[in-house]
C-alpha cells in the first residue's frame, strides 16, 4: 500500500488544509488526526454543542500525548489551533479535501455535499465517510462527481489504521491519488476499493452484527456474547460493546442501506435488538446508553 501511494502522489494535488463536515464521533476524530499530523481542519457542524464536544475530545486526546511525554505542551497548543471549528459553510471555501462524516442518511449526506460543492473552488476534493451509502448515489447530487470519491475512517480514528478510498465511476484518478496521499500524509494505511453498499469492511462486519442479533432473537444474552467473543476467543471487544461504540442510530442507519443494497443476503424479517434500541433512543456511548450504561 505504501508502494501504491508513492505511484498515486505523482498525480496527487497538495493538501495543506482540509474541512470536516460535521464534528460526531468521527469528524472530531478526522480534524484531530488531521491537525496531529501538521494539516490544519475546519471541523462545521450545525451544532455549537456538537463544535465544543470534538474540541474537548482532542484536547484530552492531546493532554494524554503530552503526559505520556509523547509531545510538548507547546506542540498541543499548535495542533489545536489548527483545528478550526464553524458553524459557518464559508469557513470550508480554501479547503483543498473535504470530508463529509455528518449523519448517515442519503438525504442529509446529498444536501451537504451540494452546499460544500457550491462554496470550494473547482478543483477541491470532496470525500464522503459513509459507513454503507454508494458514493455512485451520493455523486449524483453533485455537479463536479469527477472531484469526489469515498474516504472511510474506522473508530476510534487516532487508533484506526486503515482507511478505504472508494473509487466511484466518476472519481478521477487524481481525486483517488489526492486522497490517498491525503490519508498516507494522516498516517493512516489506505486501500482503493470499488464502490458497493458497505464497501470491503462492511461488508464483512454487518453479517457479524446480523448474526449476533439473530443470536440475541433466539435467546442469547448480550453480556455472555461479549464475554466469549472478546475474553474467551480474544477480540478486542464483543459486538454489543462494538455497536455501542460504533452508535446505534449510526449502526441503525446502515443496517437499512445494507438491506436495500443487499436484499436477499442482509434483509432481516424480524426487529431486533439495534431497531429497539434505536427506537428507546439508547445509542450508545454517545448518549451514555446502549447495550450498557455509561457514567
Ligand atoms: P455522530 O452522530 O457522532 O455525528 C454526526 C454529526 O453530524 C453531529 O455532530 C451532527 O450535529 C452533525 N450534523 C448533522 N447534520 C449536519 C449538517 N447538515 N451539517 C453539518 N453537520 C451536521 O455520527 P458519527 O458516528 O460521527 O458518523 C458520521 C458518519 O461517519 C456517518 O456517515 C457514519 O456512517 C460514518 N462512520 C461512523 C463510524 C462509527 O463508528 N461511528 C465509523 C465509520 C464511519
Amino acid at each position: 500500500v505504501k508502494g501504491k501511494a508513492k505511484r498515486a502522489g505523482k498525480q496527487a494535488r497538495p493538501v495543506n488544509g482540509v474541512a470536516v463536515l460535521g464534528a460526531g464521533i468521527m469528524g472530531g476524530g478526522i480534524a484531530y488526526q488531521s491537525a496531529r499530523k501538521g494539516v490544519p481542519a475546519v471541523m462545521k457542524d450545525i451544532a455549537q454543542p456538537a463544535l465544543e464536544l470534538g474540541l474537548n475530545e482532542a484536547s484530552k486526546l492531546l493532554a494524554k500525548q503530552v503526559e505520556r511525554g509523547r509531545m510538548k505542551p507547546a506542540q498541543m497548543a499548535g495542533v489545536l489551533n489548527n483545528i478550526v471549528p464553524s458553524l459557518d459553510y464559508s469557513a470550508i471555501k480554501h479547503a483543498d479535501v473535504v470530508v463529509e462524516a455528518v449523519v448517515e442518511n442519503p438525504k442529509v449526506k446529498g444536501i451537504v455535499l451540494a452546499e460544500a460543492e457550491e462554496i470550494l473552488r473547482d478543483d477541491a476534493v470532496l470525500t464522503s465517510n459513509t459507513s454503507t451509502i454508494s458514493i455512485n448515489a451520493l455523486a449524483k447530487n453533485l455537479k463536479r462527481p469527477e472531484n469526489f470519491c469515498g474516504m472511510h475512517f474506522f473508530n476510534p480514528v487516532h487508533r484506526m489504521p486503515l482507511v478505504e478510498i472508494i473509487r466511484g465511476e466518476h472519481s478521477s484518478e487524481e481525486t483517488v491519488s489526492t486522497v490517498v496521499a491525503y490519508a498516507a500524509k494522516m498516517g493512516k494505511t489506505p486501500i482503493v476499493v470499488n464502490d458497493c453498499p458497505g464497501f470491503f469492511v462492511n461488508r464483512v462486519l454487518f453479517p457479524y452484527f446480523f448474526g449476533f442479533n439473530l443470536l440475541l432473537r433466539d435467546g442469547a444474552d448480550f453480556q455472555q456474547v461479549d464475554k466469549v467473543m472478546s475474553k474467551q476467543f480474544g477480540w478486542p471487544m464483543g459486538p454489543a460493546y462494538l455497536l455501542d461504540v460504533v452508535g446505534i442510530d449510526t449502526a441503525h442507519h446502515a443496517v437499512a442501506v445494507m438491506a436495500e443494497g443487499f436484499p436477499t443476503r442482509m434483509s432481516k424479517s424480524f426487529r431486533d435488538a439495534v431497531d429497539i434500541m434505536f427506537e428507546a433512543e439508547r445509542f450508545g456511548q454517545k448518549n451514555g446508553k446502549g447495550f450498557y450504561q455509561y457514567a
